[in-house]
């Protein structure tokens, strides 16, 4: 098995290191991640600026760096790494969650994303860490994904489609096991703070704490905050299909 493996925390990232890791056990690994941290840059892609590869073996696997985004690193890895095709594009493990509309704005699912839109079995991980300074426990992502390997490699999936998964951040014997969950709804409180500089001028900053809802069960904040691995199937094919067939049947062809 030829899998690709990319993040959006950087090269050096502890994540990284941990799935490469794994992945190397299953297939040939080959890793295109970028060159310092890129988070929250969801499924941008550099078109101005050329972009630059440089070998940096993670121990003794196979890899390098990009000075671009997720999306970039996965499109040169496919051009350069594995010009023939592979069968796996992993992103992560995340230094955070990527739950709920999270999946929108994340890099990590940005890189997976590409991978999918190029017809590639495609995951995403995160640790869900939600305290500064909380433990990431990067081994409970990797320990499961070991022994999961089987069923995330070989769940049917639909083209167009990816594997969002969210680990709880805890010690992998205190995991419940996992659920297949649907999206929920992350929301952040006090989004944008307004600060002022030391000469009196505003300036803002913008992260906000989260509400998580997990009330709202079936989801991957409820499964998440419940102990157990979120496995999240994402479409990319954004068309509401619902609306659009009201719309279809309820309104006449338009003309001009
Ligand atoms: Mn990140």
């Amino acid at each position: 098995m030829r899998i690709l493996v990319t993040n959006d925390d950087g090269v050096r990232a502890e994540g990284i290191r941990h799935l490469a890791m794994v992945a190397v056990q299953f297939g040939e690994v080959k890793v295109f991640a970028p060159d310092r941290e890129r988070s929250a840059c969801g499924h941008a892609m550099t078109m101005r600026d050329p972009l630059r590869v440089k070998r940096c073996d993670i121990d003794e696997i196979e890899a390098y760096e990009v000075n671009g985004l997720p999306v970039d690193c996965v499109n040169v890895g496919l051009t350069v790494g594995w010009p023939d095709g592979c069968d796996l594009v992993l992103s992560g493990i995340n230094n955070g969650p990527n739950l709920g509309f999270d999946v929108t704005y994340s890099g990590t699912v940005g890189g997976a994303m590409e991978g999918a839109i190029n017809g590639i079995r495609s995951i995403a991980m995160s640790m869900c860490v939600f305290a500064d300074g909380a433990p990431f426990h990067y081994e409970t992502g990797a320990q499961w994904l070991r022994e999961n390997w089987e069923l995330l490699t070989t769940l049917e999936t639909h083209e167009l489609s990816l594997l969002n998964v969210n680990v709880p951040a805890i010690a992998f014997p205190e995991v419940q096991g996992h659920k297949f969950v649907g999206m929920g709804r992350r929301i952040y409180q006090d989004r944008v703070e307004h600060r002022e500089d030391p000469w009196g001028r505003s300036y803002y900053w913008q992260g906000g704490v989260v509400v998580m809802r997990p009330e709202s069960v079936d989801t991957d904040v409820w499964a998440v905050t419940n102990g157990f691995v979120s496995v999240t199937p994402v479409s990319l094919d954004w068309t509401d299909r619902a609306l659009l067939a009201q719309y279809q049947s309820s309104m006449a062809v338009g003309k001009g």
